[in-house]
């Protein structure tokens, strides 16, 4: 079978008929080479520098090593960067070692993994929570765990990849984006048919940095007699007064039945944890094959100890963020761009054409900024963007050398701008 690779996309060649497993990997490195040829292929850059709010990038077609800001990082408050949560990981690793050597049930649960078990639980005034080595197995094991063959699991549309794994084999359903009615309707047929139902949310979404519904999401569910479960990755340390996430705007630590989150953003490092009530999360320390059988996070995690402290010690860095974020956002309304509804430190421009996405992606990167162009299947075809983090390290200055090249972009490029939309 012939693709065209001008139209394509990764998902065409996700199993294309005719070819075996090795077919398939040679025909997609021909695309990989195409795009490549026509400089289309914006992913996987060498980074040769820290991940700070700017970075050295590697990139042959531009010459070799550069100096670009950097929109690309989820590290929202600089903490992998801190020399507190560095010290902390560094006494980590010259403790205990740099790694742990075994999975959690037969020798490879330390002392500081109780403790981060312990203190994200508090964090979010909870009693338990288990922790997993990235926080994408936390969303796919727990599902995976948790969803019987009588149970559904119903999902906003717009949930990050890892939750919609663990729906893989499940009784699943979807609901349109943040869609109150839609879910009702959901939920108002499955309430007899089904032991148990489960509604998943991101507490902000990743591709939009808009925010769930939360309150009216759980106040319906539970009316319903089903249990939320939220993955607030985006917005811990970025939302809520004191940074707790979404759960904080509307006071619901105790609604939510069972939070999960990342320990690679605000946090600084790797890891993902889940907090809910205790006997559910000792159901999931001795039964979630993911975090069963595999190895755990190295001593080096000491560090996340440091960050979530640093959260309450020094909130100074939230509201640098949030400084960051207003100039940036208003500076791109300025310029008609379309941001949508973010209300997070994930700001989207909505290009809504691949091959000008792709354009406009290395117009920025010739301009100094590095910024990552989202393309179908992580959205629509229509909906393709350019979608950037700030962080709370990045300075004015910075933030203005971002605004210009968008300006320049605007000049230079057929770019849609908010009244035309
Ligand atoms: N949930 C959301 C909403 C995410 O955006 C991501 C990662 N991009 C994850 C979970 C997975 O977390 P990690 O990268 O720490 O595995």
């Amino acid at each position: 079978m012939k693709i065209d690779f001008a139209t394509a996309s990764f998902k065409d060649f996700e199993d294309p008929a005719g070819l075996d497993a090795f077919g398939r990997a040679g025909y997609f490195n021909e695309f990989l080479d195409y795009l490549e040829g026509e400089e289309r292929l914006n992913y996987r850059f060498e980074t040769v520098s820290s991940a700070g709010p700017v970075v050295d990038l590697f990139i042959p077609a531009f010459g070799g090593k550069g100096s670009y800001v950097s929109l690309v990082s989820n590290d929202y408050l600089g903490f992998s960067q801190h020399h507190l949560v560095k010290k902390a990981a560094v006494f980590g690793i010259q403790y205990y070692g740099t790694g742990t050597g075994a999975s959690p049930a037969i020798g490879g649960h330390f002392s500081f993994h109780r403790e981060l078990e312990e203190k994200i639980a508090a964090f979010f005034r909870r009693e338990s929570a288990i922790i997993y080595t990235t926080g994408y197995t936390a969303n796919s094991a727990t599902l995976l765990a948790l969803i019987g063959k009588e149970d559904l699991v119903v999902t906003d549309m717009k949930i990050h990849a890892s939750m919609f794994e663990g729906c893989m084999g499940k009784n699943q359903k979807t609901f349109r984006h943040n869609d109150l009615e839609h879910l009702e309707l959901i939920l108002k047929d499955a309430r007899d048919k089904y032991k148990t139902r489960f509604v998943v949310v991101d507490g902000v979404y990743s591709q939009d940095g808009d925010l769930a519904l939360l309150s009216e999401i759980v106040e319906l569910v539970h009316r319903y007699e089903g249990y939320v479960i939220m993955d607030d990755a985006h917005g811990v340390g970025v939302i809520g007064e004191t940074g707790r996430g979404v759960i904080e705007l509307d006071d619901l630590y105790q609604q939510v039945d069972i939070i999960t989150g990342t320990f690679s953003k605000t946090f600084g490092h790797l890891g993902g944890y889940v907090v809910a009530d205790p006997e559910l999360i000792r159901f999931l320390k001795f039964q979630s094959r993911q975090h069963l059988f595999s190895v755990t996070g190295t001593p080096a995690s000491m560090g996340i100890l440091k960050a979530i402290e640093l959260i309450d010690e020094e909130p100074e860095w939230k509201d640098l963020l949030w400084e960051n974020v207003d100039r940036f956002t208003l500076g791109l309304k300025s310029l008609g761009l379309d941001i949508g509804n973010t209300r997070s430190a994930i700001v989207p421009v909505k290009i809504g054409d691949m091959e000008l996405t792709n354009k406009v992606s290395r117009h920025l990167l010739r301009a100094g900024v590095y910024a990552n162009p989202i393309m179908y299947p992580a959205v629509s075809k229509k909906d393709t963007r350019i979608r950037m983090s700030l962080m709370a390290t990045h300075t004015a200055a910075h933030i203005d050398q971002v605004l210009n090249a968008f300006e320049d972009v605007t000049r230079k490029l057929p770019i849609r701008r908010v009244e035309e939309v």
